[in-house]
């Protein structure tokens, strides 16, 4: 792990780059929150970003998450599952997070509405896009975002708040603006169509800028902020 003034001053970097792209584009930096990707790194990190304001915190990996939300749970802070969900995992899923940022399926919402523990608040959703149309990508393409949509919003237990995507490799500028943008473009087709949106979860280190000028609220950083990870992942 970094030692915490390194998280620290991570922490602040990142937050000044999102500073300086809403800047350059014309926005106000209080509409583009930063999400934390603590994935693989220790409770003790996550406890060094909150104590320089961070509270909200991404993690792909269930039992690694919920030994963490358990070890913090007297801090007020906010997680998001951002991993690929398996029908198996749908029940804990519901009852320890705050969000889920990758939901691309029907059957996998209707469990997360029933399985969502009654004393909670809904469950905070965003549709994951596969905007690049890459068959190793996980999420729905662009035609079934709208019908999926709908179907969602009509769970009371879980909350559609907006899109998530992870788009193609980010060495194409063009590609990618034209990605990010679509997905802005879907965002407000949906909100036209009567539904009340206000995320687009886009952007990680290497194309935050991108994503800011296109209009993404949350950004999903977790390498500039907590280092290397050190173990392999078998599905990052
Ligand atoms: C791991 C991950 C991130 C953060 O990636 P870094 O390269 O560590 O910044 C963002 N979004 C998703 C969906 C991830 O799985």
């Amino acid at each position: 792990m970094l030692k915490p003034q390194q998280i620290v001053a991570n922490l602040e970097k990142v937050r000044q780059q999102i500073h300086s792209s809403c800047q350059q584009c014309g926005r106000d930096p209080a509409t583009v929150s930063l999400l934390a990707v603590s994935k693989t790194h220790p409770v003790a990190a996550v406890e060094a970003a909150y104590q320089a304001g961070q509270t909200a915190f991404g993690e792909n990996y269930l039992q690694e998450a919920i030994a963490k939300i358990d070890a913090l749970q007297d801090l007020p802070l906010t997680w998001h599952f951002i991993g690929r969900i398996q029908s198996n995992k749908t029940r804990a899923i519901a009852a320890h997070f705050d969000w889920v940022h990758t939901l691309s399926s029907l059957k996998h919402a209707r469990r997360l509405h029933e399985q969502r523990p009654p004393q909670l608040p809904p469950l905070n959703i965003c549709v994951q896009v596969n905007i690049s149309h890459e068959d190793s990508k996980a999420g729905v393409p662009e035609t079934e975002v709208a019908s999926l949509a709908a179907q969602i919003a009509a769970f009371s237990n879980l909350r559609l708040r907006g899109l998530m995507t992870i788009p193609a490799v980010p060495d194409d500028e063009h590609r990618l603006q034209g990605e990010f943008t679509r997905m802005r473009t879907l965002l407000d087709e949906l909100n036209q169509q009567g539904l009340q949106l206000d995320t687009l979860s886009m952007g990680m280190s290497a194309d935050l800028h991108t994503a800011i000028a296109a209009g993404s609220t949350v950004v999903r950083i977790g390498t500039a902020i907590f280092g290397d990870r050190e173990r392999k992942l078998e599905n990052p």
